[in-house]
């Protein structure tokens, strides 16, 4: 049955007319538009929509523009729900043409008779929540005004062109067109003097087509864009065969995929191939002309590391100088102020080419701004152009332009969407609002989309909104409204996501820079469509997550809370850490767990490179002790910080942290010489201790010899080696030496007890289990000795320590004790950092390059060492802090 219609009123402003009345109001009919009213009528909802243009297909009824194509493979670019809509429909090319994606639409739209629910010719002008009547209440320019429970905007995100920012554009006399809105007539250029402003995707697609026809093209750069050319033709062999092998699973892999086109991930990173095997796969790529192949399958780093973006700039750029003859022009043309990526890049054809034709010019508006449009031409501060024809290619109001431009939508107590947003966009997973109940958005700012393949997000959005409106009627709710907590938990999660990858540091379309005025920041969803999908599963898994549900005669049900509370990656390694169902280590014993510990860190990415690396044995208190020396490249003599490994006493060696140590040698400056001291259940409490500490006075003695500075050494460790480190240091005070210049603890056993919060909270599925950590106490120390400061810092004197900065995770076991630790030694007079990572887990800072969000930890850790050195900045860590992913780590000082 269907719902019960929204309540009747008569329309208040357009007179006669009387108001329509439907479950659902959907805006706009692109590609969402269309599947939600084939959904929709499915699930017997009455369903008007409503679109400005005077027939189907969004983008595609607007953008006509010569050039004008798709650049995601026309394959992967399709409708998916209807294996026989596949079947039926047959693409041309590997990247369509507009005509043929609109005529796509248009048989779309015809296969599902779809038509008869849609009012072309008419835009929504307003929207407001009626609060008694519950449901929306829409105004529109023409004809009736619509009453509807729930008003779904698929008004796109490349649908509201930018408008221009130039003064004078009334007085030109000649011809004025906007790609956006490309008139349907076909467009005269021959032997014209055409302008082009903008050189985003629509210019660098259209301008190779005004050249050839006009009889003089002028160009107009602001910020010049990346392109690689698309090599059109037939859909590629290889995707083909992929896609037809076995389609379902080929669809099905888009939807967890980063990008909605099935691709691996990359696991090599950047400095693990040589300059020739780079180029080998930059050279592929370049011939593939495929946008999601280059932005995620040349090495692992390169979309979030700026280093190894870099390399990918650097090869784009030798191509443009190789295609354009002009060095100046090609410079020009060269982009240097964003990472490749971040910006959205292009697919082209002859674009760059273009530029050696004798009737096309290219002038820089960062040397010669546009002063005014006049009734002739442009006049840039240096020159006047005269011209026939103005093309506006200069893009759009991205994301929150064509949801804003319905004003206003206001939602309860009248509050309009506007204000709500004036500081950007807030949403509940892109979909909803607090605030606004039964108002949902269609790849709204907060989803993956303009990030992805359109269609493999358009699908998902609407399959989950119209599964959530059935889903609501079956239990009689007539309202749902996402929670203010929910919602600001989302905020927090973008932003988290956000600081992963390099699209905080480029001013795009992507992040509101390029419409004057608007706020900026990241307005799509970073994360990714695959985990995005499963957060989406997770909320109605998980009770409808976050959501308000009421209905007449059922008790309100809100589940509140936020759906991510982990940082993004780590959330990742989880899942994949759950998938693999391993055992818990402890079942192995522990010969099988050093094994099982040995393989897997087989299975993680190497290190980056350091100066050197050096082997070597050093005297402990009963015999040698193995050691890993790794040296900074930079000039020395460097101060030296002994490491201790994390393993619970029981695990691992000097070489297991191998990662860690390199980075943190890389951004300190200073020699790291990691410890293989012994371990149990062969030698119990206190051997590691007093390996520790007889390594730190042997190496503090020696450190000249071993290439480091002479005096105070450093101590740190993580996990039980942040144990060693703590006890080494309250020993070497007692002992009379060495001196030790300041210790970095990274979520370290501190106290015996098991009794604080974080034990229980996190006592499993956090990787670091609490019955781990009793099979390590279990082996390590009896239960006699447990209190001893020897393996209990904690309970030791603490006066007179060095300084210290101390790390602990939310999502670990042993964050309270390290947190404990950290506010005694303060207590004690010691002067202490406490960093308490949000949403971080007991691995993630070791974890270098599979845990992204761990680099700024890691930049304050190195800054701290260098701070108890006495040194102040050193080269590898300014340049990291200046360029590295910094998320938002947060520090209690
Ligand atoms: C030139 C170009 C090329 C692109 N190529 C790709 C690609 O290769 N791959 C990809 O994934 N994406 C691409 N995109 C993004 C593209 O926008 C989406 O893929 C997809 O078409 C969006 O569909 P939609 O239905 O969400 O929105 P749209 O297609 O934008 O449709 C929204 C509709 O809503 C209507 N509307 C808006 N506001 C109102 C209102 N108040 N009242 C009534 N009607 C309203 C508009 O008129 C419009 O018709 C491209 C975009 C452009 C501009």
């Amino acid at each position: 049955m269907p719902e019960a219609m929204a309540t009747a009123r008569a329309s208040d402003n357009t007179g006669n007319q009387a108001t329509q009345q439907v479950d659902v109001a959907v805006v706009g009919a692109g590609f969402a538009g269309l599947y939600l009213l084939y959904r929709l009528r499915k699930a017997g909802l009455k369903t008007v929509a409503l679109e400005e243009a005077g027939d189907v297909g969004g983008t595609w009824y607007w953008n006509r523009y010569p050039g004008a194509r798709c650049d995601i493979q026309t394959i992967d670019y399709s409708y998916t729900f209807d294996p026989d809509l596949e079947r039926v429909w047959t693409w041309s090319e590997k990247y369509a043409t507009q005509p043929e994606i609109l005529r796509y639409l248009g048989f779309v739209a015809d296969r599902y008779d779809l038509r008869r629910e849609i009012r072309f010719g008419t835009k929504v002008t307003t929207a407001r929540w009626d609060e008694a009547a519950e449901c929306w209440q829409l105004t529109t320019d023409n004809g009736a005004n619509v009453s509807c429970r729930h008003y779904i905007m698929a008004t796109g995100c490349l649908s509201t062109p930018k408008p221009p920012e130039i003064d004078g554009v009334k007085d030109f006399k000649g011809e004025v067109y906007f790609t956006g809105r490309w008139p349907h007539d076909e467009v005269k250029l021959a032997g014209k003097r055409v302008a082009v402003i903008g050189t985003g995707s629509s210019g660098i697609q259209s301008i190779p087509f005004f050249a050839e026809q006009a009889a003089q093209v002028t160009v107009f750069q602001r910020t010049p864009n990346f392109a690689l050319p698309a090599h059109n033709g037939s859909a590629p062999a290889d995707r083909k065969a992929l896609l037809e092998k076995d389609r379902a699973g080929y669809r099905e892999q888009a939807r967890w995929s980063l990008a909605g086109v099935p691709y691996p991930q990359q696991t090599v990173v950047s400095w693990q191939l040589s300059d020739a095997e780079r180029r080998e796969r930059f050279e592929r790529a370049w011939a593939a002309g495929d946008l999601v192949h280059i932005l995620t399958q040349l090495w692992a780093d390169q979309g979030v590391d700026v280093d190894g973006n870099a390399l990918v700039a650097e090869l784009m750029r030798e191509k443009i100088r190789a295609s354009v003859n002009d060095p100046d022009t090609a410079e020009t043309l060269s982009p240097h102020d964003h990472p490749f990526g971040a910006k959205r890049p292009c697919l082209d054809t002859n674009y760059y080419a273009t530029y050696n034709r004798p009737n096309v010019t290219l002038v820089n508006l960062r040397q010669e701004p546009i002063k005014a449009i006049t009734a002739t031409g442009i006049a840039t501060d240096k020159r006047s152009f005269d011209v026939d024809v103005i093309v506006f290619a200069t893009g759009f109001d991205a994301m929150t332009g064509a949801i804003t431009a319905v004003h206003p939508i206001a939602g309860r107590a009248g509050k309009s969407l506007s204000s709500v947003w004036a500081n950007g966009p807030q949403t509940y997973l892109g979909l909803t609002v607090a605030g606004f109940p039964n108002l949902f958005m269609i790849t709204g700012p907060g989803s993956p989309s303009v990030l992805s393949n359109m269609v493999v997000s358009i699908e998902q959005h609407v399959d989950w909104v119209v599964d959530r409106l059935s889903a609501m009627r079956e239990a009689g709710f007539t309202v749902m409204e996402a929670t203010e907590t929910a919602q600001a938990g989302w905020a927090r999660h973008m932003s988290d996501c956000a600081m992963l990858t390099l699209h905080r540091l480029a001013n795009t379309w992507y992040t509101g820079a390029n419409v004057p005025g608007k706020v900026q920041g990241v307005m799509p969803y970073t994360g990714g469509v695959g985990p995005y999908r499963s957060i989406c599963s997770e909320v109605v898994s998980r009770g409808m997550l976050g959501f308000k549900l009421s209905g007449p005669n059922v008790a309100e049900q809100c589940n509140d809370g936020e759906v991510v509370r982990l940082q993004p990656d780590v959330r990742l390694v989880l899942n994949m850490l759950a998938d693999m169902n391993l055992p818990p280590i402890e079942t192995f014993g522990a010969a099988g767990a050093r094994l099982f510990v040995n393989e897997f860190n087989k299975s993680r990415p190497l290190g980056r490179p350091v100066g050197e690396v050096v082997d070597g044995t050093l005297p402990g208190s009963d015999g040698p002790l193995p050691y890993r020396l790794y040296r900074p490249a930079t000039p020395g003599p460097h101060p030296i910080v002994v490491y201790f490994h994390g393993g619970g006493w029981v695990l691992g060696d000097e070489q297991s942290d191998d990662p860690f140590c390199r980075d943190m040698c890389r951004r300190s400056g200073m020699i790291f010489v990691s410890v293989g001291y012994r371990h149990a259940p062969e030698h119990r409490f206190p051997t590691a201790a007093e390996d520790g500490y007889a390594a730190t006075r042997w190496i503090a003695e020696h450190a000249v010899e071993l290439g480091g500075r002479s005096g105070p050494v450093l101590v740190a460790g993580w996990s039980a080696g942040g144990n060693i480190a703590a006890v080494t240091c309250q020993l070497a005070r007692e002992r009379g030496g060495p001196q030790i210049a300041g210790q970095l603890l990274v979520c370290p056993v501190v106290d015996c007890t098991f009794d604080r919060p974080s034990y229980t909270e996190n006592a499993t599925g956090y990787f670091l289990t609490r019955s781990l950590m009793y099979w390590f106490w279990d082996i390590y120390c009896s239960p006699a000795d447990r209190t001893d400061p020897r393996v209990s810092p904690l309970r030791g004197k603490l006066e007179g320590l060095p300084p210290a900065f101390l790390v602990t995770c939310e999502f670990d076991p042993l964050r309270d004790e390290g947190i404990a630790y950290g506010d005694a030694l303060a207590k004690a007079g010691v002067p202490v950092e406490q960093l308490q990572a949000r949403g971080h887990f007991h691995s993630s800072f070791t974890m270098v390059d599979m845990v992204i969000t761990g680099v700024s930890g890691r930049e304050k850790m190195a800054d701290a060492l260098r701070r108890f050195a006495g040194q102040a900045g050193a080269s590898e860590n300014a340049r990291h802090a200046r360029t590295a992913p910094r998320p938002e780590v947060d520090a209690a000082e």
